[in-house]
């Protein structure tokens, strides 16, 4: 038997009025791996994420995620997270409570949530901070619970719509490291949406270039760097002429 890739999207196109927001996106997407959806503003990041995690349905085309139709299958069902560049956390629930959350969605049992939060926290590094409230911590820290409550319920597939963007410059190299390691450790499958290509580059496994709602190129970093597809690819990585 051979094996399906894990997430594959098929010649998927959404509009508004007509209006272009994705076309002919294909994909397939391996479990474990970290995908990266690369362009500039406006291309079309966003609204594929979205229509992987179900909050769009496609105008045509087929998602599939381990084997099921995104659309027919319930929100509950889809064994993924997100994470967005508003952390969106409670403001008034303690960080313990922001990563519980998310548990009781998931109706997981109660002798079971203080455990799994215990551990969410513990490999996002934020022990000892679960009675804080969000609005008491760093922006690093803020994101981390964003993290925890992403991983806790053992979800994945995470999908991210730059994280990092609300970071300053130095948080964001180190809350980037920490995202690699924990889809490592965990070798949970991520789909990350930037439109900052060294972000992409550094932390990929499998770039996705789009353009104008179109994908231009899906490679490894050093496929798109040195074997761009087009002058597009190569002048937005930054490819040697
Ligand atoms: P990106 O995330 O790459 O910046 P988006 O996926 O947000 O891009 O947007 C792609 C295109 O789809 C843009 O032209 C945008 O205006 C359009 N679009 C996205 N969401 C909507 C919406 N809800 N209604 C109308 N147009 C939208
Ligand atoms: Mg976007």
């Amino acid at each position: 038997m051979t094996n399906a890739p894990f997430v594959v999207m098929k010649a998927v196109a959404k509009r508004w009025n007509g209006q272009l927001g994705v076309e002919d996106i294909s994909l397939d997407i391996d479990e474990g791996s970290f995908v990266a959806l690369l362009g500039p503003s406006g291309c079309g990041k966003s609204t594929s994420l979205r229509l992987l995690a179900g909050l769009e349905i496609p105008d045509e085309g087929q998602i599939l995620i381990d084997g099921r139709d995104v659309t027919t299958s319930a929100a509950s069902d889809r064994n993924l997270s997100m994470v967005f560049q508003s952390y969106a956390l409670f403001p008034h629930l303690s960080v313990a409570e922001n990563v519980i959350f998310g548990l009781k969605v998931r109706r997981v049992p109660r002798a079971e949530r203080a455990k799994k939060m215990k551990r969410a926290l513990q490999i996002t590094g934020l022990e000892g901070l679960e009675h804080r409230k969000p609005g008491e911590l760093s922006g690093g820290q803020r994101q981390r619970v964003a993290l925890a409550r992403a991983i806790v319920a053992g979800q994945r597939l995470c999908l991210m719509d730059e994280p990092l963007s609300n970071l300053d410059a130095k948080l964001r190299n180190s809350v980037r490291k920490d995202i690699k390691k924990l889809q490592r450790d965990l070798g949970i499958t991520v789909i990350y949406v930037t439109h900052d290509q060294t972000e992409a580059m550094s932390m990929a496994d499998k770039v996705v270039l789009m353009k104008d709602g179109r994908i231009q190129q899906v490679g490894t970093p050093d496929d798109l760097y040195n074997r761009p597809a087009n002058t597009f690819v190569a002048e937005f990585v930054g490819a040697p002429p």
